[in-house]
């Protein structure tokens, strides 16, 4: 039988200005970019809450992608959780400008008997309180890859570092890494990381690609060299997205399959960033998804 994906996290309404465009109001959320990504690879459920602003047509373009909604929970009473971000000029940082949990403040994710049978979890960002929630709602998980973001290590540490032991692979990026673990240096951080207990750390490094600590070795790939780049909102959470999803989507898990996996995450968040939300990625899908895998292994082998 396939393997089963359920992803948890936030889905947002997203207000977004970089240095060469605005956006109003599209869909983001760490749940909706990762499953959007992770539904090219495998069978993708979402477990997460919108509220009574959320739009018929976002129902659709997630439906489209066959992803299984029956843990999507609609709040009639509130509007869905915003999030309203500025990028500088260089593209590489960004200032939060306004957050409104809305129906995020008192969530406690619910899955659908469906979704209770998936075999690979993907808590995406969100408080480590909502992803244990999921977690524990899960009958057997048997892959689980955990993502966050600095907000929770500074608010929820603690709550973070005890579901850390149930993680395959933590997930996360630089800054954030170097946060967590208490160190100035990028390969340091790895090494703490593991220590405290994710049996596999990937540390993503933006355009410059991603670093993986494991058991059984060390590996890094570039990113794919995108000359388009639009908006890098949800770079991360396409990247978590496609890399369960091609683990679920072949069952293998080991060293070797997570660095294909990689391969698969930094191709999938190339088409992310080339347009605002995931329109680029759903427009082109899995034929360019496969051709930038292709490219990003030829221009890093000798
Ligand atoms: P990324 O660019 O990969 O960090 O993801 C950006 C997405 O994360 C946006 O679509 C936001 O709606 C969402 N987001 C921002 N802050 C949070 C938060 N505290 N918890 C969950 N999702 C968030």
């Amino acid at each position: 039988m396939a393997n089963k994906l359920l992803i948890t996290g936030s889905v947002a309404y997203d207000c977004i200005e970089t240095p060469l465009a605005k956006a109003d109001y599209i869909l983001g959320g760490s749940a909706s970019y990762a499953a959007l990504a992770a539904s090219f690879f495998a069978p993708t459920c979402m477990a997460s809450i919108v509220g009574n602003d959320f739009k018929e047509s976002d129902v659709a373009r997630l439906k489209a992608r066959g992803i299984d909604l029956s843990s999507l929970v609609i709040d009639s009473s509130r509007p869905t959780f915003f999030w309203r971000g500025k990028y500088h000029d260089n593209f590489n940082s960004r200032e939060t400008l306004d957050i409104k949990l809305n129906v995020f403040e008192d969530y406690k994710p619910s899955l659908a008997d469906g979704a209770k049978d998936a075999n690979f979890v993907l808590l995406g960002n969100i408080s480590p309180a909502v992803q244990r929630a999921a977690l524990e709602a899960v009958a057997k998980p048997s892959f689980v890859i955990l993502d966050t973001m600095d907000l929770w290590i500074n608010i929820a540490n603690a709550e973070l570092k005890g579901i850390i032991p149930r993680a395959d692979i933590l997930i996360l990026n630089d800054s954030e890494a170097k946060l967590l673990a208490g160190t100035r240096n990028i390969i340091g951080a790895g090494d703490v990381l593991l220590k405290l207990g994710a049996k596999s750390v990937i540390i993503k490094t933006g355009e410059y690609g991603a670093m993986l600590f494991h058991k059984d070795g060390f590996f890094v790939i570039p990113a794919f060299p995108v000359r388009a780049l639009h908006d890098p909102t949800g770079a991360g959470d396409s990247f978590a997205g496609a890399l369960a999803g091609s683990l679920a989507g072949s069952g293998d898990t080991s060293f070797k399959a997570i660095k294909n996996a990689m391969i698969a995450g930094a191709a999938t968040a190339s088409l992310t960033v080339e347009s605002f939300s995931c329109y680029k990625l759903e427009e082109t899908g899995i034929e360019e998804i496969n051709r930038r895998i292709r490219l990003i292994k030829q221009y890093s082998q000798l």
